[in-house]
């Protein structure tokens, strides 16, 4: 190759924490910046700074996305009561990818990446199923009550005007529980929006399922929103593209997906999600080998991997302990935004790059060559188990070969 890929619009960077944060800067320092003159708006979304910068960085790093169009972020801690005293943190800031979610009012896709020789535990899956999932209201926005003793439970609303409606839940005759939640059509019409979006970008079918025939108005609402939007603004793309959707309910939805091939996007409200991808995830192999994408309503993008900040290899990482973490979704992370990148300025070569990149990462694991993470999914016969760096520098080779 002569000379490095140029680009015209940057990537917006979000660094992050702990063993992502090693891998992060290994990944540019030998997989990218050799081939690629990157161009990135960086933000420091290490914990340092976030508690520095009291939240705001991430907050401008969201704006940044919506400017530029395309992110992709390393995995950032979640502070907890033990992390606030592990970096003596002025407050327990609130997740980086809630704040960075609500900014775009995204929806999260998450997919497998497949190799060969590491099987799905579902026998039939032959292609990576996409979990689509609602990422506002319901439980994760809940009120709930602890019924102590005997007493009504009613729902009540009040309108603006003052018109009071109210509906008996239960008469407890003892104690028990009682919770609230609510959704809002503005938000289930953007998830929507986004899932038909990506349905269409990526050219696969989409799949929505509810419980609307026992939620007859709550799940309902999402099932006749999907079927608006859907008949009113994206039904002859669909016809156009040769995908369809496809509505149904949820215990058929999981029925099907079970014994289906893969290949779909499934969407899922809030909790459903939650579940139904750490399950895909598992029956995939690792969640090493997941990927995350965000997409707002006006196709915006933000991309990185499904797992955390590794904190356990990061302490061996701390001790001088070898580590052998897996990359390959945080290198996928950085493919998928230079991609994007490179479809939406032009840049085919950018697009191409990252392709190759891809397959080297892929080729290298069927080579035998992979983290211990894999080693125990992986059934080929001869396997070399390598270390964070080494993986890296293999995958490079295998780049080299391809280029
Ligand atoms: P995690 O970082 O995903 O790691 C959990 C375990 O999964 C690891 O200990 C490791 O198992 C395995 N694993 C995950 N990714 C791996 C990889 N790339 N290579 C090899 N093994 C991998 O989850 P966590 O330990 O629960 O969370 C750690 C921190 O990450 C928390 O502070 C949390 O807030 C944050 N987090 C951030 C995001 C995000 O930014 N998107 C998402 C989730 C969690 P073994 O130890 O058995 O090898
Ligand atoms: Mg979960």
């Amino acid at each position: 190759m002569i000379g490095k890929i140029q680009m015209k619009i940057p990537i917006v960077e979000m660094d992050g924490d702990e063993m992502t944060r090693i891998i992060w800067k290994l990944i540019k320092e030998i997989l990218l910046e050799p081939y690629v003159d990157l161009k990135t708006e960086y933000y420091d979304l290490g914990i340092k700074n976030r508690d520095k910068t009291e939240d705001q960085v991430t907050v401008d790093a969201a704006y940044a996305i919506k400017k530029y169009g395309v992110g992709v972020k390393c995995a950032t801690i979640t502070p907890n009561a033990e992390r606030v005293k592990e970096y003596n943190l002025k407050k327990m800031w609130k997740s980086p990818n809630g704040t960075i979610r609500a900014i775009l009012d995204g929806t999260v896709f998450r997919t497998p990446i497949i190799i060969e020789s590491i099987k799905p535990l579902v026998k039939t899956w032959k292609k990576p199923i996409t979990i689509a999932r609602h990422a506002y209201g319901d439980i994760y926005k809940d009120v709930e009550y602890r019924v102590e003793n005997k007493g009504k439970a009613e729902l009540v609303f009040v309108s603006k005007s003052g018109e009071v409606t109210k509906q008996t839940i239960h008469e407890f005759e003892g104690p028990g529980v009682i919770l609230g939640m609510h959704n809002t059509d503005e938000s289930i019409k953007s998830f929507a929006r986004a899932c038909f979006n990506y349905a269409l970008d990526t050219k696969q079918d989409l799949w929505f399922a509810t419980k609307d025939t026992i939620s007859k108005i709550y799940d309902h609402r999402f099932k006749d929103i999907f079927q608006e939007i859907y008949e009113n603004e994206y039904k002859e793309k669909f016809e156009e593209a040769g995908i369809k959707y496809f509505y149904t309910l949820i215990d058929d939805a999981v029925a099907r997906i079970v014994r289906s091939e893969g290949g779909m996007i499934w969407a899922c409200k809030n909790y459903d999600g939650d579940v139904m991808s750490d399950m895909v995830a598992t029956a995939f192999g690792s969640l090493a080998m997941m990927t995350s994408v965000l997409v707002s309503p006006d196709g915006k993008y933000e991309f990185e991997a499904a797992h955390g900040t590794v904190t356990r290899h990061y302490y061996k990482y701390l001790k001088g302990e070898e580590t052998s973490t897996n990359s390959i979704a945080t290198i996928f992370a950085w493919t998928g935004a230079l991609k994007k990148r490179g479809e939406l300025d032009g840049i085919e070569d950018l697009v191409n790059f990252a392709d190759k990149l891809e397959k080297a990462s892929l080729q290298t694991i069927e080579k035998g060559i992979m983290t211990k993470d894999l080693a125990m999914l992986s059934d080929l016969p001869n396997k070399t188990v390598v270390n964070t760096e080494s993986f890296l520098i293999e995958i490079k080779k295998t780049l080299e070969e391809i280029l």
